[in-house]
């Protein structure tokens, strides 16, 4: 059964609610959302478009990842917290990531799938059965 999850910003100037679950839940080494997060890594849910409301306002970076694709850095004006990721891809296909660590119930959370682990900090141990990709 779909529930739905809230989550938002540090400061709360932008709230969303998701659908529930989402269609996969994934984590990012990649240095570009090291640099982002001030982390080791973006924690994204994967969700369809219309699983996904937003209010309030969400100031965009467009980012140039390694691949050459053009990444939609959605945060928070007001306090920075990086809230949303889109791509031209992910567009046309209708899907939306969340910044994870962003929603108000997180511990749950189960990453099955490990992007650009080959420029992850050393010291992050990724789950047992988790899918472990050098790059994306
Ligand atoms: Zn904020
Ligand atoms: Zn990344």
């Amino acid at each position: 059964m779909t529930e739905i999850r809230q989550g938002g910003c540090l400061c709360g100037a932008v709230r969303y609610e998701a659908d529930w679950p989402p269609m996969m839940v994934a984590t990012c080494s990649c240095k570009n959302c090291q640099k982002q997060a001030g982390s080791a890594l973006s924690i994204l849910a994967v969700l369809p478009q219309s699983g996904l409301r937003v209010t309030g306002e969400l100031t965009t970076y467009n980012d140039i990842a390694k691949s050459g694709n053009t990444v939609y850095r959605k945060f928070c004006g007001s306090c920075g917290s990086p809230v949303i990721t889109e791509t031209p891809e992910a567009q046309a296909q209708g899907m939306i990531f969340i910044k994870a660590g962003s929603l108000d119930q997180a511990e749950d959370l189960k990453p099955t799938v490990h992007f650009w682990t080959s420029t992850a900090q050393h010291w992050v141990v990724f789950p047992e059965g988790g899918k472990q990709l050098d790059t994306q």
